[in-house]
């Protein structure tokens, strides 16, 4: 199995509850600044501060809200914060206490996390191309860099999601990755 994919850069972001969003932005309603790739996701136009022992970083609030709310950072933005965030997936009981600071309050939640790069599908996709959810496949990056495998990107199927890699900042800088490239997939099986 080989197939081109376009693989994009995530972003430092917050994904919030709408409890904690009201907690940080009180009644304030949020627009939308730009549709992304996933079904329903799009920026909007609330930043929040985050802050961890040695300094802070803004990030863009995305909506939808979630259950619970996850900030999602890369290796680099830890170092400023001067946090440990775990490697993972999504957000859960492990993840890094931070403090999120909005337009009307603070909150601390544990929801830091740096966000394993993974492949979205749809379960057609995932059909065709003979992947099964958490799957670990390999994704092949070509840019003036030169050409870069990224192996053990989890896959991730759902109704909504559209064929898409998506690896942070730190991953797409070191390939030369600005704004979006076609890369390639390629399963274990080749
Ligand atoms: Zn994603």
């Amino acid at each position: 199995m080989k197939k081109e994919v376009e693989i994009e850069i995530s972003a430092r972001h917050v994904h919030l509850s709408e409890e904690d969003y009201k907690l940080l932005f009180g009644s304030e309603k949020f627009s939308n600044l730009k549709e992304l790739s996933q079904k329903n996701q799009f920026v909007t136009d609330k930043n929040v501060t985050l802050y961890g022992p040695k300094g802070s970083v803004s990030a863009r609030f995305l909506s939808p809200f979630r259950q619970i709310s996850q900030v999602e950072l890369s290796l680099t933005d830890c170092i400023e914060l001067g946090i440990e965030a775990p490697y993972k997936i999504s957000a859960d009981n492990q993840a890094t206490g931070i403090k999120i600071v909005g337009s009307t309050d603070e909150i601390v939640r544990n929801a830091a996390i740096i966000a394993k790069r993974h492949l979205h599908l749809n379960p057609d996709d995932a059909k065709e191309l003979g992947i099964q959810d958490r799957d670990l496949i390999s994704v092949v990056s070509k840019t003036y860099r030169g050409k870069i495998i990224f192996e053990d990107v989890v896959a991730r199927i759902s109704d909504d999601y559209q064929l898409r890699v998506h690896l942070d900042t730190d991953e797409g800088n070191a390939a030369g990755i600005e704004g979006k490239i076609i890369g390639e997939l390629i399963s274990k099986k080749d």
